[in-house]
């Protein structure tokens, strides 16, 4: 079987044909670093993983390059430097740490590139200067800004004509831009915030905008960088600036994508930026939207602290990438469970055994991961009667989901960080179990006693030598 995709761009799934077979590549917007990455951030990051796996084990590991980048540049990140006083290169290297940190722990590969937006400034600075000289971009009062009209097929990928799109706007606008819809390429830079010189003859320093940063980037790595490298084979020459997968959350499709084709397209004129467009659900928790004004918002991080990272990744995969989420305690309890039994199965079983069929069929079928897992659980079942060979294939079959990549010993030996019960409920299955043995249910009390044991707690019993009462004090085991 061949692998398919779903493009947003024609909006069916298509076999995919990479350009150039030597050299796979795929550009996915990688988080702006202001703040701890939410599981809606999440979700990219995990889908496009078993992406990236899967084009691996097809094409070869070292055929395939994954640029995704860190956005340290940003209205978003000004505004957080500015809120909690600290200065904007000490946040956005911060935020990056705990990026690489969390999702270190959800067990996904780095990517090949992981290019920083600040250290593209002359790239960004050329493309303006390009799509000016093109006549697809203008300057006024110290901004440059790309002229939507100049594009006839602009909105494209979002499927709205411009019309539509001007009507749907509700954005304030400009008096210097000929447009409502023109966007911004480079703009001045306020007092205090980075900047750097400008492009197109204006005197002011500035900085660029989002969408300007992922054409430069992805340009730079995907096409410049391979080729002047001779990583590309005659095939991969043949669409200049062109590469096989852009990929991001459904968010990302209008503007930001549309806006990063524009600018790349008109930049470089070309048919498309990207041949297959990816974007991925939206994510829900308990059902409801998950937004930072109604403070629900749940950070990778503070999940880590509850959860071994597969079982956050399992949870995600459990629903198929184009579909929203909704983020729930028992999908995750559910997975959990799957994963110790998974482990305990394959516990010892030799490395190297073949990939289960199905498994690989489904995520060939526009990575159909809630199908891949089902052909896990099957073979589960098998090993579970016994079957070696089941659980051997098993293992390797859900290492390309990125799961059961720790041994037995050490998946067993994962504990919670913070404890995932609370002292007082600590305190009234205390008091339960004391008078359970107070009616001689032993049976009860034991039971009390192990369900705190699950969870790291642990009992001690003295007697009190004043009163000749028992005592119960617990203390968290790590
Ligand atoms: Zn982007």
């Amino acid at each position: 079987m061949t692998l398919t995709l779903y493009n947003t761009l024609t909006r069916r799934k298509e076999p995919f044909a990479p350009i150039d077979p030597g050299n796979v590549r795929m550009y996915v917007c990688g988080p702006t670093v202001y703040d701890y990455a939410h599981i809606g951030n999440a979700r990219p990051i995990i889908v496009f993983d078993v992406l990236f796996r899967l084009l691996r084990h097809t094409y070869g590991p070292e055929h395939v390059t994954y640029a995704r980048n860190i956005t340290d540049v940003d209205d978003k990140i000004n505004a957080r430097s500015a809120k909690a006083g600290i200065d904007i290169r000490t946040l956005t290297e911060q935020t990056t740490r705990q990026f690489h940190a969390d999702i270190a722990a959800l067990g996904v590969l780095s990517p090949t590139v992981e290019p920083r937006a600040t250290e593209h400034i002359p790239e960004m600075r050329r493309l303006c200067e390009e799509l000016v000289t093109r006549g697809h971009a203008y300057v006024a009062e110290g901004h440059v800004l790309f002229d939507v009209a100049s594009m006839p097929d602009y909105g494209r990928l979002a499927n709205r004509s411009l019309e539509e799109m001007e009507a749907g706007a509700r954005i304030e606008v400009a008096p210097y831009k000929k447009g409502p819809m023109d966007f911004v390429l480079w703009k001045p830079s306020k007092p205090g915030e980075p900047a750097w010189p400008s492009p197109c003859g204006i005197a002011a320093p500035g900085r660029p905008g989002w969408h300007l940063e992922c054409s430069a980037m992805s340009d730079r790595w995907l096409w410049q960088e391979p080729q002047t490298r001779g990583l590309l084979s005659k095939a991969g020459l043949k669409q200049p600036h062109v590469f096989d997968i852009h990929g991001g959350g459904i968010d990302l499709v209008f503007p930001h994508h549309e806006n990063e084709i524009a600018q790349s397209r008109c930049a470089y004129e070309t048919a498309v930026m990207a041949n297959v467009w990816m974007h991925n659900g939206f994510l829900q928790v308990e059902g409801e939207k998950m937004a930072k004004s109604l403070g629900k918002v749940i950070t990778i991080n503070e999940l880590l602290q509850e959860w071994p990272g597969e079982a956050i990744k399992l949870a995600m995969l459990s629903s198929h990438y184009r579909q929203p989420i909704n983020w729930t305690e028992h999908g995750l309890t559910e997975a959990k469970r799957t994963l110790d039994h998974w482990y305990e199965l394959t516990a010892g079983t030799p490395e190297g055994a073949p990939l289960c069929a199905d498994v690989l069929e489904a995520l060939e079928d526009d990575l159909n991961t809630p199908q891949a897992i089902a052909a896990l659980h099957a073979l589960r079942s098998e090993a579970a009667r016994g079957a070696r060979p089941a659980a051997a294939c098993l293992k390797a079959s859900a290492y390309l989901l990125g799961l059961l990549q720790l041994d037995a010993a050490q998946w067993r030996a994962w504990r919670p960080a913070t404890l995932a019960i609370t002292g007082k409920k600590i305190e009234a299955l205390i008091a339960t179990r004391n008078a359970a043995r107070k009616a001689k249910n032993f049976k009860e009390a034991d039971r009390i006693r192990d369900e705190l044991a699950a969870v790291g707690i642990q009992l001690e019993d003295s007697k009190d030598p004043a009163t000749g009462k028992i005592k119960t004090t617990w203390k968290a085991k790590r």
